[in-house]
């Protein structure tokens, strides 16, 4: 099959595309997903510059997919061919002991599809059957553009807002980098949850369209102290949640942002709090 590939790292001028082997027979439990549409993230641009891991070359890139059910192994109990998929592309083994206790995004052999295995952009991807869902039909069918786009950040988002957060209606949440796909999400799924939401960007462009995405108030990080206005908009209790996936640059104006009992929620950072990307999947989250 014909794919975008990379030989090598460094840049956009790595990728070409190539004839690589089609997907090999199918395991009990995996799904072969002709794809119709994949989505890009800043995920992919760290990957093109060249991540700490090792990358069997020519690596195959494109995390977000949606696509058609081809093919089905023996034990495959969820979909069939025909089926049309959005993918979940954090891979886990399914086995050890995080992904026995339901935590799969912290299992010891995690992989991002398009980061650590072969990617979406390319006519075939295979997952295990637990890393698909069937795309929503009513009130309205998701084109398929829309559920490919879905699953990385949102599913971040998700285990950041709902599952680690734990935010509550009527709780204040300080987002960060509204700009990023994350961040969209978590403003979408903070307003769903009936919090107040509070985004910054340095962008007064992006500030305005969040506004129009629900944001009950914007801040300009390049020119007001996020902190003190975070204070100023809470009558100086503080916001319940923050929402951090920058990393150091933020980190003391987060933590100064919090309120009494609140929670600092970040992703996509390795053990050492360095970061490794900005659109992490659902995955590794402090
Ligand atoms: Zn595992």
């Amino acid at each position: 099959m014909r794919a975008w590939v990379i030989r090598g790292t460094g840049g956009v001028e790595h990728l070409e595309l190539a004839e690589v082997p089609d997907p090999g027979p199918l395991r009990a439990r995996e799904v072969r997903v002709a794809l119709r549409a994949a989505a890009l993230n800043h995920l992919d641009l760290f990957v093109l510059q060249g991540l700490p891991h090792e990358y069997r070359f020519p690596h195959v890139v494109g995390a977000d997919g949606a696509g058609v059910v081809d093919a089905v192994g023996p034990e495959v109990q969820t979909v069939r061919p025909g089926d049309h998929v959005m993918i979940n592309p954090g891979i886990p083994d399914y086995t050890c002991d995080y992904c026995r206790a339901g935590e799969h995004s912290l299992c010891r052999n995690y992989g991002i599809l398009g980061e650590h295995l072969p990617g979406t952009i390319a006519p075939y991807v295979v997952v295990p059957e637990q890393n698909l869902a069937i795309i929503p039909t009513l009130p309205t069918s998701l084109r398929w553009a829309e559920a490919a786009a879905f699953s990385l950040v949102t599913l971040t988002a998700w285990r950041m807002v709902v599952t680690r957060a734990q935010l509550a209606a009527g709780e204040t949440v300080l987002i960060w980098g509204i700009g990023g796909g994350v961040a969209l999400a978590a403003l979408r799924i903070a307003k769903l949850k009936g919090a107040r939401v509070i985004v910054t960007s340095s962008s007064d462009a992006k500030l305005a369209e969040a506004r129009r995405h629900g944001a009950d108030a914007t801040l300009n990080h390049r020119t007001q102290k996020v902190s003190q206005e975070v204070r100023a908009l809470t009558e100086q209790r503080g916001a319940n949640v923050v929402i951090d996936d920058v990393g150091e640059a933020t980190w003391d104006e987060s933590l100064r942002s919090l309120g009494r009992g609140g929670r600092l929620v970040t992703c996509g950072h390795d053990g050492q709090r360095r970061r490794v990307r900005s659109d992490c999947a659902p995955a590794r989250h402090r």
